[in-house]
């Protein structure tokens, strides 16, 4: 395998953020799914999950239908209670702050580090109060958190560590990778991270209790192990010993995501490649704030920038116009509606959330590409 994709026969435009890489292999792989008849789970399944705990080193890896469904179990497996308190920063997708709701707890929000875009501890344990049950830490754009210092918060305190490692798949932290580091990591294999399953997820941990608990709760909370003991003479047994959801990855997901773990290597190489390529010619201006970056530890998710000056909406509208296309990751929860109630002033976030933007950065840019949203930023400020 080379570290360079073949490449589009036309340029991409307008150049999208994100986007995933697939060729013959991801189609040879689906086409042997379909051609087995059997989509759903089933024996990829298990294959995913085993390549997943070889690469991260946890004990056990459940693989599941989305990285939300992933955060929906772990916070599931708590037993939270109304009242219950989730520490988790507003800067960052909906989707975590939504399964806190959801599984009954209330989440609550913390500040980040202006310079590394991840939950600000200090903060956190400022918010603790003897309801906090759970911290989940959510490694932003794929930069890992100081984990131990959340570890060391959580443990003498009995919260539960739920890292949201959904920008982090192939990152690590103080050479151990992410997905071993706490008692529940969520990956999410949606289209636009690290690797994609074109929709799924997994659930890391090495509490066999926890994952024993887990595991009913994919496949509406049915326990396949009571009739294993049974016996295997008797297959068609099964008991629903708890509720749970529908949330199993397929054979037909599974397949992509084995054909992308092949690819792991020369994803995050290209990635660093187009950071570098991107700091550097950003370095110089004033406007840009770039945040810290640890592209040793980092498997790069997105590319985000700081627009210090106050124009980044107008720079937003700039690159739009020259075919490149750009986002805001995120829009702070605190300020949505749905979260109204837990709402209280974050002041870095905020500023943040007025200054950051996330240029492309996926595997198949090519240097005219790179050059090309170089040249569109730079032009923003030399009026060119
Ligand atoms: C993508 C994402 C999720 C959800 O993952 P899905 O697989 O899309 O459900 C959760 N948290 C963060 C920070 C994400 O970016």
């Amino acid at each position: 395998m080379t570290g360079k994709p073949k490449g589009p026969a036309a340029p991409i435009r307008p150049l999208p953020t994100h986007r995933p890489y697939f060729d013959s292999t991801e189609v040879d792989a689906i086409a042997g799914v379909l051609e087995s008849r059997w989509v759903g789970k089933g024996a990829l399944t298990e294959e995913f999950e085993a390549a997943i705990r070889d690469i991260v080193g946890a004990k056990h890896v459940l693989s599941t239908s989305s990285g939300t469904a992933a955060l929906h179990m772990a916070l599931d497996a708590l037993d939270l209670r109304p009242g219950d308190e989730v520490l988790v920063p507003s800067l960052t997708y909906a989707a975590p702050v939504t399964m806190i709701v959801v599984a009954g707890a209330r989440p609550v929000f913390c500040d980040v580090r202006e310079e590394t875009f991840n939950i600000d501890v200090k903060d956190a344990i400022a918010r603790a109060t003897h309801r906090t049950r759970a911290i989940m830490p959510v490694h932003y754009g794929g930069l890992p958190c100081d984990m131990d210092a959340i570890v060391d918060l959580a443990r003498p305190r009995g919260w539960t560590v739920i890292e949201d490692a959904a920008h982090a798949f192939g990152s690590s932290y103080r050479g151990r990778p992410v997905g071993s580091l706490s008692d529940l990591t969520c990956f999410s294999f949606d289209p636009i991270k690290n690797i994609t399953c074109g929709t799924g997820g997994a659930i890391c941990t090495d509490d066999d209790e926890v994952a024993r608990r887990l595991l009913p709760l994919r496949n509406v909370g049915i326990d396949f192990g009571t009739w294993r003991r049974i016996g295997d003479d008797s297959p068609w047994h099964y008991h629903v010993v708890t509720h749970g959801w529908r949330y199993e990855l397929h054979n037909l997901n599974a397949a992509l995501g084995l054909a992308q773990l092949r690819r792991l290597d020369d994803y995050r190489a290209r990635k660093h490649q187009i950071v570098r390529q991107y700091d550097e010619a950003f370095a110089d201006l004033e406007a840009i704030a770039l945040p810290h970056r640890d592209l040793d530890s980092t498997f790069p998710f997105s590319y985000v920038v700081r627009v210090t000056d106050g124009r980044r909406d107008r720079l937003m509208t700039h690159l739009k116009e020259r075919q490149v296309d750009c986002t805001i990751q995120f829009h702070p929860n605190h300020m949505q509606p749905a979260f109204a109630e837990f709402r209280r002033p974050l002041p870095v976030t905020e500023r943040l959330s007025r200054e950051i933007v996330t240029l492309p950065l996926f595997f198949e840019m090519t240097d005219d590409d790179v050059a090309l949203v170089i040249d569109a930023v730079r032009s923003f400020w030399s009026g060119a």
